[in-house]
C-alpha cells in the first residue's frame, strides 16, 4: 500500500515537471505532502490528480490545477500573498514554501480552524488563516504582492483588484456556478491587464458579492 502511494506521488510530480514550467513550484509541491490534508481514509487517493472531499461540501483542489495557478502568481521570497478559501490548507502550505507571508480567509469555521492547526503543527509561521467571508476585498493588511482565489466567482472581484500592490497578480475563476475561466489581472501602474489561463472548476465563491449558498445540497 505504502510504495503504491509512493509510486503514485512520483508520477505526479513527474507530470508537473514536464508541465509547469516554473520548477521552484513543483520542489514546493514535492515538499508538501498532500495526504496530510485529507481525511485518513481517503490518504491512498491523496496523489491521484483530483479533488477530493474536505467535508462541509467542499474539496481539495486538484494538484495540476493548484500548480497553474501557483505558477501565474510568480511568486517571489518576498512577496505577502493573500488567499481566498483556505480549504484544507494544501495550496496555502504550497504558497508558504514560495512567499514572504500568506493571509488566508476561510468562511467555514471547522475548515478554518482544522487547516490553521495543521499548518502549525507542519510549522508554517507565515501563515495567517482568519474565518471570514471575503468577496469584495480584505484590504486590511494590504496591498498584496499576490491574491489567489480558490473559488469560482460571478464576476472579476474588483474589491480584490483594489487590493493589488502595483506589480501584483491576482489569480481568479470567473464564470457560472459549476464551469469558470481562470483569470489573471495583473496591476500595472496606472491600470490592470487581464488575460485568460483556460477552464476551470470550483467549488462557488459564497457572499453577498458572490453566489448564495446552495441549501439544497
Ligand atoms: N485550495 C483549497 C481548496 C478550497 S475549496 C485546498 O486546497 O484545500 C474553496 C474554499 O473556499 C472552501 O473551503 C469554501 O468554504 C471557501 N469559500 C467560499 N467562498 C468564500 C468566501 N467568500 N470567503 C472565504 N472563503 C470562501
Amino acid at each position: 500500500m505504502k510504495d503504491k502511494a509512493e509510486q503514485a506521488r512520483r508520477r505526479l510530480i513527474d507530470r508537473l515537471r514536464r508541465e509547469i514550467d516554473d520548477l521552484g513550484v513543483v520542489e514546493a509541491m514535492e515538499r508538501v505532502r498532500r495526504e496530510l490534508f485529507v481525511a485518513p481514509s481517503l490518504a491512498h487517493l491523496a496523489y491521484d490528480d483530483a479533488p477530493l472531499p474536505i467535508g462541509e461540501g467542499q474539496t481539495i483542489s486538484q494538484p495540476y490545477i493548484v500548480a497553474v495557478m501557483v505558477s501565474a502568481l510568480e511568486l517571489r521570497r518576498t512577496d505577502s500573498v493573500l488567499e481566498v478559501g483556505t480549504g484544507s490548507g494544501y495550496q496555502t502550505a504550497i504558497i508558504a514554501e514560495l512567499a514572504r507571508r500568506v493571509v488566508t480567509v476561510e468562511r467555514i469555521g471547522t475548515l478554518a480552524e482544522s487547516a490553521a492547526d495543521r499548518l502549525k503543527a507542519l510549522g508554517y509561521a507565515n501563515v495567517e488563516v482568519h474565518r471570514a467571508e471575503c468577496a469584495l476585498g480584505w484590504s486590511s493588511e494590504g496591498p498584496y504582492n499576490g491574491i489567489i482565489v480558490a473559488a469560482g466567482a460571478p464576476v472579476l472581484p474588483r474589491g480584490l483588484m483594489q487590493d493589488l500592490a502595483p506589480g501584483g497578480r491576482l489569480i481568479v475563476p470567473v464564470g457560472s456556478r459549476h464551469a469558470q475561466e481562470l483569470m489573471k489581472v495583473t496591476r500595472t501602474a496606472d491600470s490592470f491587464s487581464i488575460k485568460t489561463l483556460g477552464p476551470c472548476r470550483f467549488v462557488p465563491l459564497v457572499g453577498e458579492q458572490a453566489w448564495p449558498e446552495e441549501t439544497s445540497e
